[in-house]
């Protein structure tokens, strides 16, 4: 049997909705309706410091205005609840915990000042500094791959801070598809392991985003381009979570460009 159609907009509430974010939203339900499926609405707000107070009630607000009326969200309710992402924070922990396990995250203890360090001392090189299989087992970075698990384990007991990070595989040539933009193919080799956990114990967007699309069935990823980047990331985390093959289809639209054609157009 095939799947309901479900797909979701899943804005931060960090400012005025944007031109783009309104489009994305219309594309979304528009797909959803014309397939007898599900719109879904889901606040993505575990970046604290980008939260904006009243941008919230703004984005439902213009929604509702639009006449883009969510069949699951905060207002509404539905089997998925809650909707607003600093409320699963529970949910996310148990993920990142399954991912250490399964050997696909780990914990790094390396300090802002520290990682600093690196990125000016690979730039005056000429170089970028990645945090990947270049250099968290080489000595100079403190994770857990490195640490016995004694001393994993007493420095987050000391109550040191760290991150938890997800392992990037090495020497893979990733095959994604997108629906706009056809076959893509990138070497893992280039991606950085990406924070899923910050030190303020919030999830980041790229673990919250993939657990939520999962659990919450959504069928279609419909979003701007600039998410394009994190795709990999993404497909390699449903990979490793065992959902690759409930993983959603991604559809990545343009971008609504200022009409000189440089950066995005303006929210106001
Ligand atoms: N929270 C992200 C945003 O603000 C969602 C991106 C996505 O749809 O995956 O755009």
């Amino acid at each position: 049997m095939s799947r309901k159609i479900r797909t979701r907009f899943a804005p931060s509430p960090t400012g005025p909705l944007h031109m783009g974010g309104v489009r994305t939203a219309l594309y979304c339900y528009l797909f959803a309706k014309k397939n007898n499926g599900d719109f879904i609405l889901r606040v993505e707000d575990t970046d604290q410091t980008r939260f904006v107070e009243g941008a919230e009630a703004y984005i439902f607000n213009c929604l509702a205005w639009c006449g883009l009326e969510p069949d699951e969200s905060v207002l509404k309710p539905g089997e998925h609840a809650p909707y607003r992402q600093s409320e699963r924070k529970a949910i996310y922990c148990q993920y990142a915990q399954q991912l250490i396990q399964d050997g696909h995250a780990y914990y790094a203890f390396d300090t802002p000042e520290v990682l600093d360090f690196h990125r000016k001392d690979h730039e005056a090189n000429g170089k970028t500094f990645i945090y990947n299989w270049h250099n968290r087992e080489k000595g100079r970075l403190v994770n857990s791959l490195v640490l016995t698990e004694e001393e994993t384990k007493s420095k987050i007991e000391a109550g040191e801070t760290y991150v938890i990070r997800f392992k990037s595989p090495q020497d893979e040539t990733l095959h994604l598809k997108d629906i706009i933009r056809g076959d893509i193919s990138i070497d893992t080799n280039v991606l950085d392991d990406k924070i899923l956990f910050k030190s303020d114990g919030m999830p980041t967007y790229h673990l919250a985003n993939i657990v939520d699309d999962h659990l919450m069935e959504i069928t279609h990823v419909i979003r701007g381009e600039e998410w394009l980047s994190s795709t990999p990331h993404h497909v390699l985390l449903y990979r490793s979570l065992g959902w690759e093959s409930q993983m959603p289809a991604f559809a990545h639209l343009p971008l609504i460009l200022r009409p000189n054609g440089k950066g995005k157009l303006s929210k106001r």
